[in-house]
């Protein structure tokens, strides 16, 4: 059985803060209560943010409802991530209907505001199959001129902030290009720094080697020299040697011809 609650008077109402008219409405939300369990429904899915029954009311066989488990009155006050899961939800509450009962087709359908058909204070998605003149909903489609569109569309953005999105998305796209661009001359310039020393090392290993061969050339003449020196004075030597011989020679041939005098 739903609990029973106690209404306050105008004058107590007038009184309230937001948040204490808020507490109100919750504890006299039918769908609170369907989400609670006090009051039966036909549950068809739940999950940590919402719920979704079978309508009593039907526009069509299988119209469910999805809500948030929490109560919220219209869309803007959700949260994101409620949002976000909701619309998943419908999205896979609408292909089963399309299964389940062989449907061409669904609507998902919010009613933001009394004025837009909403008839409970707690927001909801509903989900429902469509068939051919069904009669259940059509949206009127008006011809209108390309300059009222155009002022339409001025009119919105500023409401919108999309294309004020897009420049900001394109701004920072260009800053990360500027980023990225920095980055790899950086890394350019870090090559052509570690090129140039190794370029200079290369160089002086060259250096070295070629005084190396310079040095060896050198010594090789200097021993060539001393092995020429040393020839040079072996020659003498012999040469000296001989002029000795010769000497004794002569001097031999002098005692032979004393001999013979
Ligand atoms: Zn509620």
């Amino acid at each position: 059985m739903p609990k029973k609650t106690m209404q306050p008077t105008e004058e107590e109402l007038k009184k309230m803060s937001p948040e204490q008219l808020l507490e109100l409405q919750k504890q006299n939300c039918i769908f609170c209560k369907i989400i609670a369990g006090e009051i039966p429904s036909k549950k068809l899915y739940q999950d940590e943010h919402c719920v979704a029954v079978l309508d009593i009311n039907p526009a069509s066989e299988g119209h469910v409802l999805l809500l948030p488990k929490d109560h919220y009155q219209i869309l803007p006050q959700m949260p994101e991530e409620v949002i976000a899961r909701m619309f998943v939800v419908a999205k896979e509450l609408s292909h089963a209907i399309l299964k389940a009962f062989n449907a061409k087709g669904t609507n998902i359908f919010v009613a933001n505001g009394a004025i837009a058909g909403q008839r409970a204070p707690h927001f909801m998605i509903h989900v429902f199959q469509r068939k051919q003149d069904d009669g259940i909903l059509t949206i009127p489609a008006k011809p209108i001129s390309e300059k009222d569109l155009m002022t339409l569309k001025n009119h919105l953005l500023p409401f919108v902030g999309g294309e004020k999105q897009q420049v900001l998305d394109e701004k920072k796209d260009a800053q990360q290009f500027i980023e990225d661009k920095k980055e790899l001359d950086a890394e350019i310039q870090e090559e052509k720094e570690e090129k140039k020393e190794e370029t200079k090392q290369v160089v002086q290993l060259k250096k070295e080697k070629k005084s190396e061969k310079k040095k060896k050339r050198k010594q090789k003449i200097e021993d060539d020299f001393d092995k020429f020196d040393k020839k040079e004075k072996e020659m003498d030597d012999e040469e000296e040697e001989i002029e000795k011989e010769e000497k004794t020679i002569a001097l031999d041939l002098d005692k032979i011809g004393d001999l013979f005098a």
